[in-house]
């Protein structure tokens, strides 16, 4: 691999993502708020403010979750644009669609069901793509970034949220944090440790902001950059394709 560590085998990790994500779909926006404090919200909002996304654009939003992404960009492109949030899991999918749908925020979305890998939509698709701690999950990186740069459109960006290499000086607060607070947490208000140590052990394993950067820049991706948040414990990449 890239970056020197023992990926677990293939089937294994998609198997167990699956599993991860259907039993915490119902409690995920809940336990995103508590485990951040809040702070997904200000990293989302500023992905969002940077997207360049205007009335009338077609977003992709990967591994969308429960779309607070997609919220946004739905009213960001009015009934001239289009949303589509592609999700792996339909657990997650129904909880988004179902939560959107609740709030009103229709007409504009689609939900399929798509695993990043291999995306179902034809080349030179979308003006912007989006993917929000979705990439560590991916068994496949490469092939998704590949997938992700076929289907966007010539001028198009594609931009990467997620959880990075955080600064020396931040990264022993972080790790108990992260080992030994945030299982305890899901335990108490999941009953499920194991998911909540998945995910401390899928952050620790994901590429860091450089990794990342030459990984986008190897599919195709121009102009490649990110951008540090709370210390770079989160990460926002940037890549155009011309
Ligand atoms: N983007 C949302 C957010 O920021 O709140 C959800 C992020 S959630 C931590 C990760 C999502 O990635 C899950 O909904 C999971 O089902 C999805 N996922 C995992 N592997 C995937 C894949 N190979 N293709 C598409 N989605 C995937």
């Amino acid at each position: 691999t890239h970056f020197g560590y023992k990926e677990v085998p293939t089937a294994e990790k998609a198997k167990h993502v699956a599993e991860v994500f259907h039993s915490v779909a119902g409690k995920y926006d809940l336990m995103n708020d508590l485990m951040s404090l809040g702070i997904h919200r200000f990293w989302k909002h500023f992905t969002i403010m940077n997207s360049g996304v205007r009335r009338g654009a077609t977003v992709l939003d990967i591994a969308g979750g429960t779309g607070d992404l997609t919220r946004q960009f739905s009213k960001l492109v009015g009934d001239t644009g289009k949303v589509v949030l592609a999700d792996i899991n339909a657990s997650m999918l129904n909880v988004g669609r179902d939560r959107l749908t609740d709030d009103g925020i229709v007409g504009n979305i689609e939900y399929v069901q798509a695993n990043a890998e291999a995306l179902p939509f034809p080349d030179n698709s979308f003006n912007c793509i989006t993917i929000a701690f979705g990439l560590r999950n991916v068994t496949d990186k490469d092939k998704a970034l590949a997938s992700m740069f076929r289907v966007l459109k010539p001028g198009g960006q594609l931009m990467v949220l997620e959880f990075s290499k955080p600064a020396e000086w931040m990264a022993p607060i972080y790790d108990a944090y992260s080992f030994k607070i945030l299982p305890q947490l899901g335990k108490i208000f999941t009953g499920d440790e194991d998911s909540y140590r998945y995910l401390a052990e899928s952050i620790r394993m994901h590429p860091d902001q450089e990794t990342l950067k030459q990984m986008m820049t190897d599919v195709g991706f121009e102009r490649c950059e990110y951008h540090n948040m709370t210390a770079g414990i989160v990460s926002l990449h940037r890549g155009y394709k011309f």
